[in-house]
């Protein structure tokens, strides 16, 4: 395939194209922070598969893993390869960087593109461990989708953003236009609850933890954690106390149950990390997020504390998924990596702005251009150093 220069496209607010060079770009970014920030002796997990792990949370957990700890990482995604003239998904070029990076440097790494609920890439994933790993000693499990084919009962369910119990309407932006407007939701049905929870609950990584275990192909001591995301009040209604809250609790729950189990089988443990808000391709699409992110982005940069998601998965590798010691939880059994999001003095700064913030202000009282660039930048585009006039080859193969 010849050369191609590539320009962003935009339908509403969605990038329906990305850049090969601009992911490689911002996937060697993300490298360069765990170098960094990588303590002196640290030792970790050394071989993990990620699940989930194209963009966003878990592309950050695969290359803090790597980089971190030098970890084998085996990745599952969804992603859509170069079609002729048509660039491939984000999650398709950030994959084959990683893996060319981690070759270049003698690293194991490898990836399995298909639908991750599935029984074929259950199967697929398991193979490759046993003829390529042998064992993992770490299961991420990192999925965000907006709907889910159940293969035991061939249903496909929707996840749906909704309130329970009452309508809700609240600020939100407008990523289409940039314009600060009321975003209003109805409340969700018991369907809409229950396919939600099946969508974004913990069955599936139930479902992935008990097949590693009875295949004997979770190693002594395995550990496996999914990540959710708690938030400040404004967002509760949507989130937290809405549908994809309820999910969440069935995913904490999930924990504790798989948390007994690997305790019992093979001595290891499973947790949810409760991660900060940062600019995804799945956080974009929840009315009222992009907002209050601008303007959280605003407070934590002004006091220094800001992180983005890998600072944020540097840190759980860091801090909490070393050798020798379990992960720090909270009264909850919970990992708290969302302890400067949530607190009070963060808080209470993003409080006074939200009743402030409007279309004419939202610039200069937010950090909104920094949530631009930060969507921009998850399909490779806006990134210094990038030469967005030459072509580029898109048909990049993994
Ligand atoms: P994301 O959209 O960036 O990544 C989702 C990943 O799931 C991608 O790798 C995608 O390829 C993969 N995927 C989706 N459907 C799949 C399927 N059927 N089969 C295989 N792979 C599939 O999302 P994210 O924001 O990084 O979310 C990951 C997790 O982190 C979610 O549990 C989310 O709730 C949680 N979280 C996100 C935030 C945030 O602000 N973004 C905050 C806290 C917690």
């Amino acid at each position: 395939m010849p050369e191609q220069v590539v320009q962003q496209r935009s339908r509403g607010f969605i990038c329906i194209n990305s850049h090969p060079a601009g992911c490689a770009e911002a996937v060697a970014r993300q490298i360069e922070v765990v170098r960094g920030g990588r303590p002196d002796g640290i030792e970790g997990p050394k071989r993990a598969l990620i699940v989930g792990s194209s963009t966003g949370y878990g592309l950050a957990s695969r290359i803090a893993l790597g980089w971190g700890f030098g970890a084998k990482t085996l990745g599952v995604f969804f992603e859509k390869p170069p079609q002729g003239k048509r660039t491939a998904t984000a999650g398709w070029y950030n994959t084959a960087a990683v893996q060319a990076a981690a070759k270049k440097e003698g690293l194991w790494a490898e990836g399995i593109n298909g639908d991750a609920f599935s029984d074929e890439i259950k199967r697929e994933t398991a193979d490759t461990i046993a003829r390529e790993l042998g064992q993992v000693d770490l299961l991420i499990y990192s999925l965000a989708s907006p709907r889910r084919t159940n293969p035991r009962s061939g249903e496909t369910m929707q996840s749906a953003l909704r309130p329970i119990g009452q309508s809700y309407s609240g600020k939100t932006i407008d990523l289409g236009n940039g314009q600060v407007t009321e975003a209003g939701a109805e409340p969700a049905s018991e369907e809409e609850i229950r396919q939600t929870v099946e969508v974004m609950g913990g069955e599936d990584w139930g479902w992935w933890t008990e097949l590693l275990l009875q295949e004997g192909l979770l190693a002594d001591g395995a550990r496996t954690l999914a990540y959710s995301y708690v938030g400040p009040e404004v967002t509760w209604p949507i989130y937290r106390d809405g549908t994809i809250g309820r999910a969440k609790q069935h995913l904490a729950d999930t924990a504790d149950r798989l948390d007994a189990l690997l305790r019992e089988k093979v001595g290891g443990g499973a947790w949810v990390s409760v991660n900060k808000a940062v600019v995804t391709q799945a956080s974009s699409a929840i009315p009222v997020v992009p907002l209050y992110i601008s303007l959280l982005f605003r407070v934590m940069k002004e006091k220094g504390v800001h992180e983005g998601t890998i600072e944020q998965m540097a840190r759980l590798c860091f801090e909490h998924l070393q050798s020798g010691s379990e992960p720090k939880t909270d009264g909850a059994r919970l990992i708290r990596l969302d302890d400067r999001e949530l607190a009070e003095d963060v808080q209470q700064a993003v409080s006074e702005l939200w009743p402030q913030v409007n279309t004419e202000n939202l610039g200069e009282l937010s950090d909104y251009a920094g949530f631009r660039s930060d969507f921009n930048e998850l399909f490779g585009f806006g990134l210094d150093g990038v030469d967005y006039d030459s072509p580029v080859e898109t048909d990049v193969a993994l």
